[in-house]
């Protein structure tokens, strides 16, 4: 079993840094994407951002409440991706009138925008009986109404930029950042839980009000990631040489790491998925398709 996990922390460095490696390609030729919550040094934003210019996205608009890594992620991309535009913003993703202009800046400055990933998000840990009121709602409005905010700004954006969307660009692609939480009960808080179950849904109602414009939206839900949201629990976990048995209760025996979600976002950003609409996407190893049962 020590093995087994020593094995798998070497190949989950390999994941993370498969870009060093890879060849370019054009999956995102063209693009105009914004992306909420990019400015976390090992978070999904951060991994996608970096990606989507490998991908060839031609202007990328990077979001987050946090600028302090926002500087190096720009230079990092623009010394990389020299074609690739990118802008980034300090800013509040459940702000309506932050997200509203930026919808709007998108299309006066490229007349169009294709991919808005709604990800910024913030995890809460606490037992029911210390959740106030004013916790959850806060939780509410971070993780949920950003997302309910991305889905009405952007569409509008998107329609206003071709209103026979379809013919010609690929169509527009919302995704949204949930959870497993969001799906089935865990050791989460109760409103962190409830925020991406609501997001869930928002793909799902808003998916279906928004298909004969040839806008998608569709989420994602991953397990447990190394990301900055739980780095502490994974430090926790290195300083007593337990790392890599933090994802043991998954059926793959492992967590994941950043890239691994962005690659699904790719997916979804990309006309590849021109069909996938309204799903709400687990990416978590199995998890959440699994009974527990005593190895
Ligand atoms: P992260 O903490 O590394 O990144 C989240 C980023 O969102 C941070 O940079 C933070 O500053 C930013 N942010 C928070 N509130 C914001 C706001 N109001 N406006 C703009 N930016 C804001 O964590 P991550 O894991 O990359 O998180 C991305 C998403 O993934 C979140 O929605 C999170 O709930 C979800 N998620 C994470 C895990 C995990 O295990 N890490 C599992 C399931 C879902």
């Amino acid at each position: 079993k020590e093995d087994f996990y020593k094995k798998t922390l070497a190949r989950l460095d390999k994941i993370q840094s498969h870009l060093e490696t890879a060849p370019r390609s054009s999956r995102l030729k063209g693009k105009v994407c914004i992306i909420t919550g990019a400015g976390s040094l090992r978070g999904i934003g951060r991994a996608s951002a970096i990606l989507w210019a490998h991908e060839g996205a031609k202007h990328l608009y990077l979001v987050d409440y946090d600028e302090t890594n926002l500087p190096n992620l720009k230079s990092t991309i623009e010394g990389k991706y020299p074609d690739v535009k990118v802008t980034t913003l300090q800013g509040d993703a459940s702000d309506e009138n932050a997200i509203a202009s930026l919808c709007k800046r998108a299309l006066q400055e490229e007349g169009r925008l294709d991919v808005f990933f709604a990800n910024a998000g913030v995890a809460t840990a606490s037992p029911l009986d210390s959740v106030t009121a004013e916790g959850f709602m806060n939780t509410m409005k971070i993780n949920t109404l950003s997302c309910f905010l991305a889905i009405k700004h952007a569409s509008a954006a998107m329609e206003k930029a071709n209103p026979s969307r379809g013919k010609e660009y690929g169509g527009g692609s919302i995704i949204l950042t949930a959870s497993v939480a969001g799906i089935r009960s865990g050791a989460g808080s109760v409103d962190y839980s409830a925020s991406k179950a609501a997001v869930n849904s928002l793909a799902q109602v808003s998916a279906n009000q928004l298909a004969r414009t040839d806008i998608r939206v569709n989420s994602i839900c991953p397990g447990l990631i190394e990301t900055g949201m739980t780095i502490a629990t994974f430090d926790y976990a290195r300083s007593r040489g337990t790392a890599g048995k933090l994802g043991q209760l998954n059926p793959m025996g492992r967590y994941a790491v950043a890239n691994e979600i962005a690659n699904v976002a790719l997916f979804l950003a990309s006309d590849e998925s021109s069909y996938v609409n309204g799903q709400n996407w687990c990416v978590d190893g199995g998890l959440t398709s699994t009974l527990p049962t005593i190895p």
